[in-house]
């Protein structure tokens, strides 16, 4: 990252703090959404930033704000221009080479640790009075955190090398997987990295974009 676009998003977090000042939870206001809201919390137990890559109106504006809220700089990008590449439900208007152009010009988000689909919420969760996790309990989750292990257990190592050579890994890939993995690993008060923490780590890296 340049020292420009870190500057960008120091500014961009203390803005979305002073929006959130008055909020009493941002994260509980965000229905649904179990699986963003705990690559948020990944990202904060493993000082990573994240990606949260949705269609417009899909709540990640909600999630980034939950995610200053953690101290966590979250990045918002819609998937390709037209911004239903990832909607189920809405056809993607863009050409491949127009969606490859946008990540080529995009190209350190896409290199971004912890990356996360933003996916729609059904109806009956919006209708739902439960709310899910909320900041005041992945707060709490941080601070029972545990010191980041770094010892990798056997069947750890063997995903690693599943996942290099299965999913062509980058070293620098690699190299973020065992930090996030770490940050699970402490989350969860393990003293090692195991195969499960390493899982979860390597579900956040990019593999569904185009
Ligand atoms: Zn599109």
């Amino acid at each position: 990252m340049t020292k420009a676009e870190k500057t960008y998003l120091k500014a961009r977090q203390n803005l979305l703090k002073e929006k959130i000042n008055n909020d009493e939870d941002p994260c509980g206001d965000i229905k649904g959404q179990e699986h963003s809201k705990r690559a948020v919390l990944v990202a904060a137990a493993s000082e990573m930033p994240n990606l949260l890559i949705a269609p417009p109106s899909h709540g990640k504006s909600m999630l980034a704000a939950a995610a200053a809220r953690l101290d966590v700089v979250a990045i918002e990008t819609r998937p390709c221009p037209c911004g239903e590449y990832s909607n189920p439900f809405t056809a993607c208007k863009c050409e491949p080479e127009q969606i490859q152009k946008f990540w080529t010009d995009r190209a350190n988000l896409k290199m971004m640790p912890i990356q996360c689909e933003v996916p729609p919420v059904p109806a009956r969760e919006l209708l739902s009075k439960m709310t899910g996790t909320t900041t005041a309990r992945q707060q709490e989750q941080l601070e029972r955190m545990g010191p980041k292990p770094t010892n990798l257990t056997e069947p750890a190592k063997t995903l690693l090398k599943q996942a290099t050579s299965e999913l062509g890994m980058s070293a620098r890939q690699i190299a973020d997987a065992t930090t996030v993995d770490a940050g699970i690993a402490a989350l969860e008060g393990s003293k090692d990295i195991d195969a499960q923490h390493m899982a979860e780590a390597i579900h956040y890296r990019p593999l569904r974009l185009p």
